[in-house]
């Protein structure tokens, strides 16, 4: 195959749209186009092959690569659809949207300076497993991040655990070192979307909801359904979720004492 002009793509022969790469010989195509070729490809093999043939080198990567901006990326892996639909709920792929969009503190009234005044931070948080994992599968679109997850909060518990006591550190510095922390175990896997989950990874512990209420607060201000959460069949009436004044912390949870 002739090295055509780089915007061209080798399937349509048009302007590339909506660019995308194969993951191992990054030949690009629109994705559209690489798509639809990869599912006839599939369409001819039984069972079907966790990779796809480059139409251009034939070299076989494991996914298609899309909306790169220079930091971060889409990922759409290859016959993973089977097990992806198993676990890629629709909270997922909402939560993968959501990241697109505003972060957390601009649509919650959470005020996280508070949290970090307060002692809340030194309690480990129930529902913090299964919101990261969420969040990370969400993301990487991919199922089995259990590593990395026990990587994430094994580094949050230490930080926890080692806290010097009686120290008189600014919550200021606290928040600061935590994000920090977070952002480190994170970015060799989220890469460019460390900054914004760290952000909302900080909304959810100083929240202090667990998930469901946590997503209805994304769906009251984004106004998206998930269908899990917003059920047709027990429709509420249009009234606003009395779970969202809960989002402010009363005084007693302040420690003033730190
Ligand atoms: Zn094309
Ligand atoms: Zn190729």
């Amino acid at each position: 195959m002739e090295q055509s002009g780089s915007d061209t793509c080798p399937i349509c022969l048009s302007p590339i749209l909506q660019e995308s790469y194969l993951d191992l010989c990054f030949h690009k195509f629109c994705y559209n186009c690489i798509l639809q070729w990869a599912k006839f490809v599939s369409s001819r093999h039984s069972p079907q092959q966790p990779f796809l043939k480059c139409p251009l080198c034939k070299r076989k990567s494991t996914s298609i690569i899309y909306e790169y901006d220079g930091n971060s990326f889409q990922q759409h892996l290859i016959n993973q659809n089977s097990e992806t639909s198993n676990f890629f709920t629709k909270a997922h792929k909402y939560r993968l949207q959501c990241y697109y969009v505003e972060s957390g503190n601009s649509i919650s009234n959470i005020n996280i300076t508070r949290y970090w005044k307060s002692s809340k931070y030194r309690q480990p948080n129930q529902w913090l497993y299964s919101w990261v994992s969420r969040e990370i599968q969400a993301l990487l679109q991919e199922k089995d991040v259990d590593i990395i997850v026990h990587h994430i909060l094994g580094v949050i518990d230490s930080w926890r655990r080692n806290e010097p006591k009686g120290c008189k550190i600014s919550p200021e510095l606290k928040q600061e070192e935590f994000k920090r922390i977070v952002a480190d175990a994170a970015k060799p896997f989220l890469r460019g979307r460390t900054d914004r989950f760290v952000n909302e990874l900080e909304v959810f512990v100083a929240s202090a909801l667990n998930i469901e209420a946590y997503d209805k607060v994304y769906v009251n201000h984004l106004g998206w359904k998930i269908p899990e959460i917003n059920d047709e069949d027990h429709e509420e009436p249009e009234e606003r979720d009395p779970l969202i004044p809960l989002l402010s912390f009363s005084d007693e949870d302040i420690d003033e004492t730190v």
